[in-house]
């Protein structure tokens, strides 16, 4: 009963934001950062699955999803997890590394990253970034390597590739560490006509419901290395699938999503949706997680029925991505008339613009009613904080203090 009231409430406040916006002549469904590649199709897939219960524990699915993402990528070995942060405990344990080990993370990165390693006992040590790209300065890289140092996380954020991205990987390979790639927002993104995450010795990916393509949670590990795939093969087959009420909920999710994300009468569709399965919504991040602590389920792998939507995904991700590309072009646009800096495209990098980031003042970071002013859009905000979205500072990381006040994004996909 609770629960229904306060879905009532939600409903009731939604209705009045799209009166409100309705009667201000501005747009009532502006685009949504939320699963804007699902679609009827995906819609079916859950509904099927919900329906073939005794098929859940089949793993034909990940053997299929696995050798695809592998091939798609342009990488030897392919594992997928629940997220993109699992997927990274995957790598840190195929990569043997534990207590007494360091690894240098970007000083702005998703709270979910440095809670991998340091639920495998690692200390992490946070180097700033660059604000071509957001990504690691590579310049300030070696005077933060000790003896203990045995890993460097770089990261392409929001679509685009790192500008550092071969200097990094220098500087590594000159101390022997490893080079693990955060492609959670760059899944598809070229460098040299490579996708990203084939230079380091290890990547991952995230399908959750925010990212470039969607299993409402999921993540997948690569490598063309072939020990490090044997530590990822070691760390699949003894992970747990997630219980069957919680795939269930997964699988109502693609559905709630849609209408609520997606539906091009989602203003009501979403709220339906709301009302008849509201109760079932997944969140990616839970608060255990946002103070550092691991939750019971963590580590558990995809199971058949988010493989399939995966593999359905995937088979539409080229799309998607040049409509991103192609939207980037009128956020150039918008950036040329209004006097902002556009995104640094790297020499030789193709980007997919998962979001489109800009730096402006503080106070348009802080005060977003503008984006559905003046630009008929939802300003994102990613990141709110050096490890999003937890909070608490970085200290010395200055660019990454710069980034959290100023960088907002433009959503990659519009509605057709
Ligand atoms: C979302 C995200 C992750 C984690 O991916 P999940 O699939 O949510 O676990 C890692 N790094 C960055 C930069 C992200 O935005």
């Amino acid at each position: 009963m609770p629960h229904l009231l306060k879905t009532i409430a939600k409903i009731g406040y939604h209705q009045l934001k799209n009166l409100n916006r309705f009667i201000q002549k501005q747009p009532v469904m502006p685009p949504s950062f939320n699963s804007a590649t699902l679609d009827e199709d995906d819609v079916a897939l859950a509904k099927l699955w919900l329906n073939q219960k005794g098929k859940w524990e089949s793993t034909e699915e990940l053997e299929q999803y696995h050798r695809m993402f592998a091939t798609w990528n342009g990488s030897a070995h392919a594992y997928s997890f629940m997220g993109g942060r699992v997927a990274l405990s995957a790598i840190i344990h195929a990569m043997k590394l534990g207590p007494g080990d360091e690894a240098i993370l970007p000083g702005y990165t998703c709270v979910v990253v440095p809670n991998a390693f340091k639920f495998a006992g690692i200390k992490t040590v946070y180097s700033d970034i660059e604000l071509d790209t957001y990504g690691l300065d590579a310049a300030q890289i070696e005077e933060k390597i000790t003896p203990q140092t045995k890993v460097v996380l770089l990261h392409h954020l929001y679509g685009l590739v790192c500008r550092d991205y071969l200097e990094i990987i220098k500087i590594a390979r000159k101390h022997n560490l490893y080079v693990i790639e955060d492609c959670a927002h760059s899944t598809g993104a070229e460098f040299n006509g490579r996708k990203v995450g084939n230079l380091g010795d290890a990547a991952f990916y995230s399908s959750e419901q925010s990212k470039v393509f969607n299993t409402i949670q999921g993540g997948v590990a690569v490598t063309n290395n072939p020990e490090i795939a044997q530590g990822l093969k070691s760390y699949y087959e003894q992970a747990p699938l997630p219980d069957n009420h919680k795939i269930e909920n997964l699988l109502h999710n693609v559905m709630l999503n849609y209408y609520r994300f997606k539906h091009p009468q989602r203003w009501w569709r979403g709220d339906l949706a709301l009302l008849l399965n509201g109760n079932k919504i997944i969140v990616s991040t839970t608060e255990e997680e946002l103070n550092g602590r691991k939750p019971s389920y963590y580590g558990e792998k995809l199971p058949a029925p988010l493989a399939q939507i995966g593999l359905n995904q995937l088979k539409k991700i080229d799309a998607y991505n040049l409509r991103r590309r192609q939207t980037s072009l009128k956020w150039d646009a918008w950036c040329a008339a209004n006097g902002y800096q556009k995104p640094h495209i790297v020499a030789g990098s193709t980007p997919i613009f998962l979001r489109y980031p800009v730096l402006v003042q503080p106070e348009k970071k802080k005060n977003i009613q503008w984006g559905v002013k003046d630009v008929g859009i939802e300003i994102g905000v990613w990141f709110v904080s050096h490890r999003h979205p937890a909070p608490g500072i970085i200290e010395n990381c200055e660019n990454s203090a710069i980034a959290v006040q100023q960088c907002i994004n433009f959503p990659g996909l519009l509605d057709t």
